[in-house]
């Protein structure tokens, strides 16, 4: 299986109940690697930027109040498989139907407030990780 990397976003719910460590425990105990790591408070045109894929759906104002209200902790993660590995762990959308030991069924409220983000794909991570991270700041692939 081939070495990836995913880029994760912890959202303001968890930040706000200081499940950071938690969760990046629950990530680090999964295989992940941490290559990358920030706390940023998102202006609305960095939400807006990020989320941009989803601007023509009903619940964008939402999600981009949502994901500006306080500070997010941003992630770069790395192991084989990490894309789906880090779906797997983050659990499903709605944290009501997200599996056991996951982390939106530990943390996230509901389907708006569902504690952590994770790119849907290869390219995806690809694009996601270099929207917030210069490659100076990644460290260099094994
Ligand atoms: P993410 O992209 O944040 O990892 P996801 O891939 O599981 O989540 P998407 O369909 O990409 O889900 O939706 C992006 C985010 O938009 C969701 O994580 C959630 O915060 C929010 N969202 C999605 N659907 C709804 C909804 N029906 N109502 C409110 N917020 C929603
Ligand atoms: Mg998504």
């Amino acid at each position: 299986m081939a070495v990836e990397r995913t880029l994760s976003i912890i959202k303001p719910d968890a930040v706000e109940k200081k499940k950071v460590g938690a969760i990046l425990a629950m990530l680090e105990d999964a295989g992940f690697s941490i290559l990358a790591l920030r706390r940023q408070h998102l202006s609305r045109e960095v939400a807006e930027g990020f989320y941009a894929v989803h601007k023509e759906r009903g619940f964008f104002r939402e999600l981009v109040t949502f994901m500006t209200r306080s500070p997010v902790v941003i992630a770069v993660l790395e192991r084989d498989d990490a894309v789906k590995q880090y779906r797997g762990v983050m659990g499903a959308t709605d944290p009501a139907e997200a599996a056991a030991n996951t982390i939106r069924k530990a943390f996230g409220a509901n389907k708006g407030e569902n504690a952590v983000h994770g790119s849907d794909s290869v390219e995806n991570a690809r694009i996601e990780i270099a929207y917030f991270f210069p490659a100076s700041e990644v460290a260099p692939s094994a």
